[in-house]
């Protein structure tokens, strides 16, 4: 087991910096996800961890241990990436064996350990099978049972589940998370699917153009982003968005928001913090907007229904964005229809429209 920790960490290509001074503290045992979108830069840190990119900048410690010049079998890590890179012409069995062979363990000492692993991924009945015999999912198992063996202090997974269709990926999301619920070992897991991120993270790490926009647990992420990125990133359907203006309420004391393009809400409980004239973004998540007919902040004219099965999706405009709404009731609404809607002030977010950053 080891605890990791990135010091100003930084990349450059050349000319090209990719990755801008990355700090962060990873506690031993804990499951870190790298979550953003492609090109963010979230791999080269990874790889940066891993010994197989070279450190422009920083300091990486890995277990108290300066890790920067360490080769990467120096490391104790584990790498599962998204081709599983198993070897065809050897069965599970040996796939397994190839890391300890090659380090010259004896068979007696490995074999155990690729017993408890094969059993502990339910491949206990695949171990003479040949690779092409196995389902993606089976595969995906045969790579983390490789890494497993290993006995490594970190695991760094490398977006594990892209190549597998949305049902196993679903299932081998949990598996990893109960893996590691048994394990109890470090991991860094990097992915572009806020949803992976979401369900398996102990603390997301958001980031966007080789920065880190926001550390923290799931669910605080998504409750209080610090900025309109993570606002807008986490979450599907994802946020609603309307730009408007602190305005002085128009009866009694206090400021108000008014939104721009005539959207016509006007929300009286707005931070004191806020001065009038001050151009801000009001954030609203689909599933926290209420439908009710009297007394309504907002109208959307509904352009699109979607229903899921669990729930409704109403599609329609405001103040030029599209928003959407969720119902959990089966919807009758069609398109084309107008419905009025409160947007409950506990769950409005509000953001500084230029710097991005919340305001509450
Ligand atoms: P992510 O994993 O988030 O998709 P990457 O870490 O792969 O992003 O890439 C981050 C940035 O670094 C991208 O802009 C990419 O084009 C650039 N990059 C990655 N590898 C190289 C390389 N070998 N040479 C130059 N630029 C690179």
């Amino acid at each position: 087991m080891a605890a990791v920790q990135l010091s100003g960490i930084f990349k450059r290509y050349g000319d090209t910096q990719v990755v801008h001074g990355i700090d962060l503290d990873i506690d031993d045992g804990e499951f870190v996800v790298l979550v953003g979108p492609s090109g963010c830069g979230k791999s080269t840190l990874m790889r940066m961890v891993a010994g197989l990119e070279e450190i422009s900048g920083g300091d990486l410690m890995i277990g108290g241990t300066r890790a920067n010049s360490l080769a990467p079998q120096q490391r104790n890590i584990s790498m599962v990436f998204q081709s599983y890179a198993l070897y065809p012409h050897l069965s599970v069995y040996e796939n397994i064996a190839f890391g300890p062979r090659i380090r010259k363990e004896s068979s007696a000492s490995f074999k155990p350990r690729i017993e408890a692993a094969a059993k502990m991924l339910n491949l206990g009945g695949y171990l003479n099978r040949l690779p092409r015999a196995l389902s993606g999912g089976q595969r995906q198992r045969v790579a983390m049972g490789r890494a497993v063996v290993r006995e490594p202090s970190l695991f760094l997974f490398d977006e594990p589940l892209s190549n597998l269709d949305a049902k196993l990926r679903v299932q081998m999301r949990t598996e990893i998370k109960a893996l590691h619920q048994r394990l109890r070992n470090t991991v860094i897991y990097v992915t572009h699917d806020q949803i992976e991120a979401m369900t398996m993270a102990d603390r997301i790490v958001v980031m966007n153009a080789g920065r880190i926009e926001q550390i923290g647990r799931p669910l605080e992420l998504y409750d209080h982003p610090a900025n309109l990125f993570v606002a807008s990133f986490l979450g599907s359907p994802s946020m609603n968005f309307a730009e408007g203006v602190i305005v002085n309420r128009a009866q009694g004391p206090g400021l108000a928001l008014q939104l721009a393009e005539g959207a016509g809400i006007v929300l009286d409980s707005v931070p004191a913090t806020a001065t009038a004239g001050a151009k801000v973004t009001l954030g609203v998540r689909p599933e926290h907007i209420e439908t009710i007919t009297q007394t309504p902040d907002a109208v959307l004219d509904v352009e699109v229904v979607e229903p899921t099965g669990a729930e409704t999706h109403l599609y329609g405009k405001i103040g030029g964005n599209t928003w959407c709404v969720t119902t959990r009731q089966r919807s009758r609404v069609e398109p084309g229809q107008r419905v009025t809607l409160r947007l409950p002030a506990e769950h409005i977010h509000l953001f500084d429209t230029e710097s991005g950053r919340r305001l509450v």
